[in-house]
């Protein structure tokens, strides 16, 4: 459903990504782990258009991300994103902010949206705090919110950014408890992640990244168990 093939990105002088290659099947939980700096952020902005690319090509369930022709909305619709950051709007409840982008942004009829968000609270595990400011809540809940919100625009694909990178470690499982549903269920999940435990347990397949470059990839059993390049081995040499 996602397919990245050699891309570049530079900023300035400075070439983040340098010729990343791989495909995300529909349904499959992708992890991608690295050292700071080494392009992961990057590489998950420009699925989403955020950022433009210099070189290669993306492509969506079969439409090129990156073609000036394409519709920016149509693509954000597929293409849901959840920051380290959540941004919650302050003076909107937990259900106003899950229910915002598909009223203002895609003009649904706002009782369904009402009905869907309510269904959305609930399978983030919300349910009973719809009425709740974010400064009401905790980072996971909140980030769960967030999450809620990402989902309100039913995209086919998730791409988190270090999600429970800012939590407290009690709120941290609360989030990974809602992603592993999602997964579950189904959902097409890439995520940058820190967490290798959860990792391990969810994902079909792991990336490492590296200056720009995904320098190992595969199953995690295999990967974690056999890590064959030097760089990936002294990685998690230095996180397990
Ligand atoms: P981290 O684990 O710290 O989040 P990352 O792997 O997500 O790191 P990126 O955020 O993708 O790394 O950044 C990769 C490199 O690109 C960094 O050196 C960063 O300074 C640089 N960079 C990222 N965004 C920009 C930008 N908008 N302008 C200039 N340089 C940028
Ligand atoms: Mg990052």
């Amino acid at each position: 459903i996602v397919s990245i093939h050699g891309v570049h990105k530079r900023f300035g002088d400075f070439e983040v990504l340098r010729g990343v290659t791989f495909d995300v099947m529909k349904g499959d939980v992708v992890c991608v782990i690295g050292p700071s700096g080494s392009g992961k952020s990057t590489l998950l902005r420009c699925i989403n258009a955020l950022v433009p690319i210099d070189e290669g090509s993306i492509q969506v369930a079969g439409q090129e991300v990156h073609d000036p022709k394409l519709d920016k909305l149509a693509l954000r619709k597929k293409v849901g994103m959840v920051f380290q950051q959540y941004n919650l709007f302050p003076h909107k409840t937990a259900l106003q902010n899950v229910m915002m982008a598909p009223i203002q942004v895609l003009k649904q009829d706002k009782a369904e949206v009402r009905e869907r968000a309510l269904k959305l609270m609930k399978k983030v595990r919300l349910n009973g705090k719809e009425d709740a400011y974010p400064g009401e809540l905790s980072g996971g809940q909140q980030q769960r919110v967030a999450i809620a919100r990402s989902l309100a625009m039913n995209p086919d694909v998730m791409l988190f950014d270090e999600v429970t990178a800012a939590l407290d470690p009690e709120t941290v499982k609360e989030v990974l408890v809602t992603i592993r549903d999602l997964a579950e269920e189904g959902m097409t999940c890439m995520l940058v992640t820190h967490e290798m435990g959860f990792a391990r347990e969810i994902a079909d397949m792991m990336y490492f990244t590296d200056n720009g470059v995904i320098v190992e990839s595969g199953p995690p059993k295999e990967f974690f168990a056999n890590p064959r390049d030097a760089r990936t081995k002294e990685f998690l040499g230095q996180i397990l």
